[in-house]
């Protein structure tokens, strides 16, 4: 066990129904440390019949809970809101251990998911309806907001805090109870969360915790089963397409944060060295596996050499190593897989003409680091640029105008978020209107926070987290007809 002693938020065991539980087949998965391979936990292995009852538990729990009034279901978001910042360090240091990331990146993740039940705890005082002027003499139409039901909230290994944090605060505010099946590669942040929100006093049955290796048949009781009124999904556009269908067959209300695939447009009038700072804060952040992070680089020619050059003195101050370790500003990927799939887009990158600017060295015998890595000439149809790298590499293409730049941003199926670094006030009102993505960032590389609505058009998904939007997908709208 690498966990320092005394980690009282370490759970291995699921949450069910208030009670903290063993896979009835009393199965366990392994959970490991990407930073050295080494197992770190064993987990309850949980299978479509423990997700029933999981169902079945927040199913119960549900009337209550939206019966509620909204200033208790506050305040109780409000005092775990509290916990978790006070037990700040602890789960970041249960998150580094089993995703990877800095320490310092996963305080940093633990503020934001916490950020999101702050402000949700404020929003559920507010779910307001509405009173419509009706068409006929004695009428009124009346429009009231109820919570969806059950939600089943299904969450990746990337941000395993903040995830699902962005999904239960919403979910919890607007009176929807939930179960939630965390990625196998990191239930353990996901676990310890739950025993904060229990600590609060979050009645048993509101929040269901289901860790379990087998996603599919996991996923496929939470999308079969009629008690769950709704599906809000974080990972692959592969597994959100899947789950679609599988939604469709009682018609499920479903939220989708899927893949990106984003542009960082630099152009010449732009300040360069903040286009490199927000380069290095979203390009190499979480070690690049982020669904946000800039994916291509498009760099107008008359300054793509000064970018370059700048961008890799930046680099190389990176300091890759384990995440634990005082100072690491990259820690490894999640898996050999991501490490394979990194290297094979690398090297398929530079076998249509890519020039390797620079790479850092990796001194690891173990764990699963792939080195900070720099591509220029990359052409502009190389699978990278396509493709979700996910991995700590930045690949630049030169752009000449800023119409090409425009078609070649939105040349991709996805659109969840891009970047434009420039000065030029008019051309930013024109990207504004004209790039196909949910979210823009203008001259930063950071663009989530908890007051602005995120999520991705086209392949990107459906729906918003956060913000004053972010509730309206655990509502429904329900209009009386009211006359006297
Ligand atoms: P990634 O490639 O980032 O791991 P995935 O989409 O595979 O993305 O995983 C995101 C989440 O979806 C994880 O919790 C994973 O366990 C879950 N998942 C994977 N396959 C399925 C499936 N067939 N049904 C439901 N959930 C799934």
């Amino acid at each position: 066990m690498i966990f320092p002693d005394g980690l009282a938020l370490l759970r291995t065991q699921a949450l069910i129904a208030g009670d903290w539980c063993e896979a009835e087949s009393g199965k366990q998965f392994p959970v490991f440390d990407p930073a050295s391979g080494e197992l770190i936990a064993q987990v309850a292995d949980m299978d479509a019949a423990d997700a029933r009852r999981a169902i079945q538990a927040a199913a119960k729990a549900q009337v209550d809970w939206a019966q509620t009034p909204v200033k208790e279901r506050s305040l109780l978001l409000r005092r775990w809101f509290d916990l978790v910042m006070q037990h700040q360090e602890e789960l970041a240091q249960i998150l580094t251990a089993e995703q990877g990331k800095p320490l310092a990146e996963a305080r940093a993740e633990i503020a934001y998911g916490a950020s999101y039940i702050e402000w949700f705890a404020e929003q559920a005082k507010r779910i307001n309806g509405d009173i419509i002027p009706a068409p006929s003499r004695h009428q009124r139409i009346s429009v009231i907001k109820q919570p969806v039901g059950v939600v089943a909230v299904i969450t990746p290994w990337n941000f395993p805090n903040a995830m699902l944090a962005r999904k239960l605060a919403p979910a919890l505010a607007a009176g929807c109870t939930l179960v939630a099946k965390p990625a196998a590669e990191t239930p353990l942040s996901a676990l310890a969360l739950a025993a904060l929100a229990q600590e609060a006093g979050i009645p048993a049955g509101v929040i269901n915790i289901v860790t379990g290796s087998d996603a599919a048949a996991i996923g496929a009781e939470l999308t079969g089963n009629p008690l769950v009124r709704k599906i809000s999904f974080t990972g692959s556009t592969a597994v959100g397409k899947l789950l679609i269908q599988q939604c469709a067959a009682d018609v499920k209300r479903i939220t989708l944060e899927l893949g990106g695939n984003a542009p960082f447009i630099v152009f010449d009038d732009a300040d360069l060295d903040a286009a490199v700072a927000g380069a290095i804060a979203s390009k190499f952040r979480n070690a690049g596996q982020t669904c946000v992070c800039a994916n291509r680089f498009y760099v107008q020619r008359d300054i793509y050499t000064a970018f370059s050059e700048k961008l890799e003195v930046a680099m190389r101050a990176l300091r890759i190593g384990k995440g634990a370790e005082q100072g690491t500003t990259i820690g490894p990927l999640i898996s050999p897989a991501a490490l394979l799939k990194v290297q094979q887009l690398v090297d398929e990158a530079i076998s249509c003409g890519a020039q390797v600017a620079y790479q850092s060295s990796v001194n690891a015998t173990q764990g699963y680091f792939y080195p900070p890595t720099l591509l220029t000439q990359v052409p502009a149809h190389a699978a990278l640029a396509e493709t979700e790298i996910f991995g700590p590499v930045a690949a630049l293409i030169a752009f000449d105008e800023e119409a090409q730049v425009i078609e070649l941003a939105n040349r991709s199926v996805y659109g969840l978020a891009a970047y434009v670094f420039t000065r030029d006030y008019a051309r930013i009102q024109r990207l504004g209107e004209q790039l196909q993505t949910g979210m823009l960032a203008i001259n930063t590389g950071l663009i989530s926070n908890e007051m602005a609505p995120f999520g991705g058009i086209k392949q990107s998904g459906w729906g918003r987290e956060g913000s004053i939007y972010g509730l309206d997908d655990y509502l429904n709208i329900k209009y009386i007809n009211e006359n006297f």
